[in-house]
């Protein structure tokens, strides 16, 4: 049996920019990914905003801090060197109501001590010159901000793997592991893989990889669905970069907002409701197994029992156009419910504790010959190529890569 140095399970940007940093290091080292579906990219790499995020939100000194505002540059000048098209549109943060205001010059703080460049807080008329429809009391514009598609990211990030002698098997299930002879063996839909590490990077099935490699974390992944609505063509005029509502501090979610997007479309969205399937992108979706999974689990019922009322309202909002619209109206008063489109959805992976709290940042974990990403939830795009670095640092350190 021709046996791998490393499986690298996953083939979403995370998976892609872990296995681009390995092989990059040491050429020799024999590195299968290995991705269930049919393409790269097929769940949250290829269902997000495509926002280049410039690190504004985030708790200083966290990994999301830290690897967002490095990954914002690192993305933006991978996707010029890769013709890949980019756009540094900027992003406006508006506060809508009197109690938003200090929570703006909150966010200059935060923004300013996670090295956020070129933040400046906006009054209404200089917030107009920005986006001229906007219903702003007070902003913070943050120049930086672009987007993106990920998906062609991940595809290129796919292309150069393979140049440089990675191996990518498209349509393999990885569905349990053993170990023979001190080796492991990755079992799939297709038969058994042999290898010496593994690294986990399955998004939102990642806490299920990890208890099949053996790895206890307590965490689980619970799925939330972020909807979207397109601006029809005729008022797309009203957007002309992305605009952001101020979000609740206590949700890692940043609130339903429009953004410009590389697909020639402007989005209204997402908003972030429980999906009944981890997988479930229309709101019919169901899994037994998923819902069961979810619903037996004790943090969620502790994180119900503290969010119950957002999450009714979320649904509500997810059921009702009309209140939808309401949420963005607050932005951009002049947006109708019919000048809105049907769009997308994305689902989150989103690792939930045991005592019900959302788990904010990036969550790496070890187990025995193997690293798992536990939780790379939003900006894990933009952050994919200094995850990708950290990661490719501890396969160094911990396995001699
Ligand atoms: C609605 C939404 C909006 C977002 N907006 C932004 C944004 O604007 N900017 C930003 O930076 N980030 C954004 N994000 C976050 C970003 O999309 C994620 O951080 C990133 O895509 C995570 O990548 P990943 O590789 O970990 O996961 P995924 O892309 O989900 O990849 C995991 C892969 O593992 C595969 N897999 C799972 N189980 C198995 C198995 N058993 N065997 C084999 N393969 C398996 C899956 O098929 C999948 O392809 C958003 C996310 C969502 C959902």
């Amino acid at each position: 049996m021709n046996e791998n140095d490393l499986v690298i399970i996953g083939g979403g940007i995370i998976g892609l920019a872990v296995a681009n940093d390995i092989i990059k290091r040491n050429s020799k080292l024999k590195i299968l990914l290995v991705e269930k579906d049919t393409n790269v990219a097929s769940q949250q790499s290829g269902h997000n905003s495509g926002v280049i995020h410039s690190g504004i939100y985030y708790k200083p000194g966290s990994f999301k801090a830290q690897f967002c505002v490095e990954g914002r540059a690192s993305m933006t000048k991978f996707c010029q060197e890769n013709e890949i098209p980019v756009w540094t549109c900027g992003k406006l943060i508006v506060a809508t109501k009197e109690s938003d205001i200090p929570k703006i010059d909150n966010l200059y703080e935060r923004g300013t001590a996670n090295n956020v460049e070129g933040l400046k807080v906006l009054n209404p008329d200089e917030s107009r010159e920005i986006e001229p429809y906007v219903k702003s009391l007070k902003s913070l514009h943050a120049p930086g901000t672009g987007i993106v598609n990920y998906e062609t990211v991940t595809e290129v990030y796919a292309e150069q793997f393979k140049k440089n002698g990675g191996e990518i098997l498209l349509d393999t299930k990885v569905i349990g592991s053993k170990k023979e002879n001190n080796k492991i063996v990755v079992e799939t839909n297709k038969g058994e893989i042999h290898t010496k590490k593994v690294i986990n990077c399955a998004g939102l099935h990642s806490d299920r990889i990890a208890k099949m490699f053996g790895l206890e974390t307590n965490l689980k992944i619970i799925p939330f669905r972020g909807e979207y609505y397109t601006l029809k063509k005729e008022k797309e005029y009203l957007v002309k970069g992305l605009i952001y509502p101020v979000p609740n501090p206590e949700l890692p979610f940043l609130g339903v907002h429009f953004t410009q997007t590389m697909k020639g479309v402007v989005e209204a969205g997402p908003n972030a409701v429980l999906a009944t399937k981890r997988e479930g992108y229309r709101k019919r979706d169901i899994s037994i197994k998923d819902t069961l999974d979810t619903f037996t689990y004790s943090g969620f019922w502790k994180l119900f029992k503290n969010d119950w009322k957002t999450g009714i309202w979320e649904v509500n909002r997810s059921l009702r156009k009309k209140i939808f619209v309401n949420s963005l109206r607050e932005l951009i008063p002049q947006v109708n419910d019919f000048d809105l489109g049907t769009g997308g959805s994305g689902v989150r992976a989103q690792a939930v504790a045991p005592n019900g709290d959302l788990i904010d940042d990036f969550k790496i974990e070890s187990g025995d010959n193997s690293i798992h990403v536990l939780n790379a939830p939003s900006p894990g795009a933009t952050s994919s190529l200094v995850i990708g670095k950290y990661i490719g640092n501890l396969a160094a350190k911990e396995f001699g890569y």
